[in-house]
């Protein structure tokens, strides 16, 4: 669970709770619950395990507190009982436990999935503990969800708006791919927001190209482009 709170530049902070006898988690009980024996949720066959962050969307008054659209509320981790998971000190046959508690603590932070196959916030879990180290992009990820005021005044960034080059409105849900001119790497990834909007902040001092993958209606459909075709220095702010 530390694994995120310990970025560099980052102020959210977690602690360990204890132990507890409660078997089944509760998305709004507040106790954010990490369990091997939930009988109750209805599990895909092919899920190990899912990371569960509740929230409002909008402001409500809850247990004696208001709390902000998107804040979270509570959060659970619920491992598959039906899976097998193994450590490298324990041993013993089934998946990485590591590698997916990180991904799954990942999603209790409030991060959804990306788009970057190398990153733990990928959805598919790679072999072995790939998994088990963050990627920059999840690093960025977590940066822009909880970053310190002197992170935040600082750290480079790069955005813009994606609106169709047909009728002029924002597109919304457009993946946004940084990649680093010098390595050709896929540094960082981001979806436009409904207002067409996206933000990637605090990538390292370098050049960037924006690539847009746009999906339309049908899931199998994806549109390439690069925006712009010039170079984007990562210093480039919007203010
Ligand atoms: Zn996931």
């Amino acid at each position: 669970m530390n694994a995120w709170p310990s970025l560099a530049g980052t102020d959210m902070v977690a602690e360990y709770g204890g132990t507890t006898t409660q078997d089944n988690a509760n998305i709004l009980d507040q106790v954010n619950l990490i369990t091997f024996t939930d009988n109750e949720y209805n599990f895909p066959s092919a899920v190990l395990a899912v990371g569960i962050a509740t929230s409002f969307t909008e402001p409500t008054y809850f247990n004696g507190r208001f709390y902000r659209p998107g804040q979270i509320v509570n959060a659970d981790m619920i491992f598959n009982p039906a899976k097998k998971f193994k450590t490298p000190s324990i041993g013993g046959t089934g998946t990485d436990l590591f590698s997916t508690a990180l991904h799954e603590a990942g999603h209790l932070y409030g991060l959804s999935h990306t788009a970057i196959k190398s990153s733990t916030m990928f959805f598919v879990l790679p072999p072995g503990q790939e998994a088990g180290t963050l990627e920059a992009d999840d690093e960025l990820s977590y940066l822009k969800a909880y970053p310190n005021d002197a992170t935040l005044g600082s750290a480079n960034r790069i955005g813009g708006t994606v609106v169709s080059g047909l009728t002029g409105e924002p597109v919304p849900g457009a993946i946004i791919f940084a990649i680093d001119v010098a390595s050709g790497d896929t540094a960082s990834c981001e979806f436009t927001l409904p207002d067409g909007s996206y933000l990637l902040l605090g990538l390292p001092d370098g050049d960037y190209l924006r690539e847009l993958v746009r999906r339309f209606n049908s899931e199998q459909e994806f549109c390439n482009g690069v925006l712009g075709s010039k170079r984007i220095g990562s210093r480039q702010s919007l203010g």
